[in-house]
């Protein structure tokens, strides 16, 4: 995987109405170790997202964020169930909003960031966004799925069946 360019981190906890107001505009990352429930799916990631976030206001006048979310991560091939190199990559379109009310009234480009204090956390949204970015299920291209064969690589097992057995014959053929 590529490292990604060294980007400052954003501020973690921020007034998403006072942002709006001011027109604030963030380019930063959001370091991986702070986003615990993505860590919990992905086999591995990069050490840190990247984020473009746009505060303001839209035609209407309503809070809003836009930008994007983009972490490269290894997610486990439903094939073969071996990692699989993946760019998360997720479009914000966010209406800032108090309450379940507020976010019924939202149009349907956007969806609701219900702010339920003036601290909110600015981390916890992009890993959200994150999440949403993840795909339903990853595979492999066939060429490149060891799972095309007859072979079972889902249980570690103590012959030589193994998978990191597997691995070494694969290797040794080429
Ligand atoms: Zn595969």
């Amino acid at each position: 995987m590529s490292t990604p360019p060294e980007r400052k981190p954003l501020p973690r906890l921020v007034d998403p109405r006072k942002l709006a107001v001011q027109g604030a505009r963030f380019s930063g990352s959001v370091p991986t170790e702070q986003m615990a429930r993505l860590a919990g799916v992905v086999v591995s990631a990069d050490s840190a997202a990247e984020a473009e976030l746009d505060f303001g206001r839209d035609d209407e006048g309503r809070a809003v964020v836009q930008g994007k979310v983009e972490l490269g991560v290894e997610l486990e091939c439903q094939r073969c169930l071996k990692p699989l190199a993946y760019q998360l990559a997720g479009k914000v379109a966010l209406g800032i909003v108090w309450d379940l009310d507020g976010a019924k009234a939202l149009p349907r480009q956007l969806d609701p960031w219900i702010i339920e204090s003036e601290s909110s956390d600015l981390y916890e949204m992009v890993e959200d966004e994150l999440l949403l970015a993840l795909p339903i299920a990853a595979y492999h291209d066939t060429d490149k799925c060891r799972g095309a064969g007859s072979y079972s690589t889902g249980e570690v097992s103590d012959s030589a069946e193994n998978p990191f057995g597997i691995l070494a014959q694969l290797k040794t053929r080429q």
